[in-house]
């Protein structure tokens, strides 16, 4: 198995207009983003309407782009919604499926996250699928029960390290500038590993990110963590300065 090449994904969520994207990109491959400069993978996941500004912005750096939803049907009746192959067809290579905001939000479902993934894979995407506990679940003790609870329900049976990244955020951990400890954060990734293990049948080269509350002055310890190939990052993603530094100390 080849090793498992560190992944810093920026999840932008509903910020940014054309000008802000252009700046912000500008600065990012200027810091780290033309190739060779970082040894980790790095991802930015704009806003729908952004994709394809992005990915001209992007052209000829090492930062790749995703989406950050997709519709489970190829094409259709859907008002307002994206198939993974516009996403495709404007550059993207990645789609984020599943992540908490869209669980609340939306009422997806594990069943509905699942559709999303394998249409996302589909169209020649690798799905980022978000999973996670929430506050309650956290305070209970059942963050592994719901984690190996949301692969079972979400994680499609054929994932492959190709196709597939799985983001684990709890809930309680996004935007608030809490994080779980990193015994906790090693445990859940190796939990996860063994359940997309059984799942899957090979889970050693999926690529696992921590997520939530992320900044440049915890991201070292975390990216250094057992399981742990990489981060999604929310707030931090905005700032070029605070996402370069993150992808600078991938290990
Ligand atoms: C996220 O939304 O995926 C996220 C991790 O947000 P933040 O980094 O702001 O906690």
């Amino acid at each position: 198995m080849a090793a498992r090449r560190q992944l810093i994904a920026g999840n932008w969520k509903m910020n940014g207009l054309k000008a802000d994207a252009g700046k912000l990109v500008g600065d990012l491959i200027q810091d780290v983003g033309k190739p060779g400069v970082v040894g980790c993978e790095l991802l930015v996941c704009p806003p729908a309407t952004l994709v394809s500004t992005v990915a001209g912005l992007l052209s000829g750096s090492a930062v790749v782009l995703g989406g950050q939803d997709c519709h489970a049907k190829a094409s259709g009746a859907h008002t307002g919604d994206i198939s993974a192959a516009m996403l495709r067809d404007a550059g993207a290579t990645y789609a984020i499926v599943g992540h908490s905001e869209r669980r609340t939000d939306h009422g997806e479902s594990d069943g509905q996250v699942l559709a999303k993934a394998q249409a996302a894979q589909a169209a020649g995407l690798v799905a980022i699928v978000c999973i996670g506990e929430t506050e309650a679940q956290y305070v209970a003790g059942q963050t592994l029960d719901v984690l190996a609870r949301q692969i079972a329900g979400s994680v499609p049976a054929s994932a492959k390290a190709a196709t597939t990244v799985v983001a684990y955020e709890p809930v309680w951990a996004i935007g608030t500038g809490r994080t779980p400890t990193n015994d906790e954060i090693a445990a859940a990734h190796a939990h996860i590993r063994k359940e997309l293990a059984k799942l899957t049948g090979e889970a050693a080269g999926i690529r696992l990110l921590y997520g939530g509350s992320v900044k440049p002055s915890n991201a070292a310890e975390i990216l250094r963590l057992p399981d742990v190939d990489g981060a999604l990052v929310g707030g931090a993603s905005l700032n070029a300065a605070d996402f370069a530094a993150i992808a600078r100390a991938c290990p």
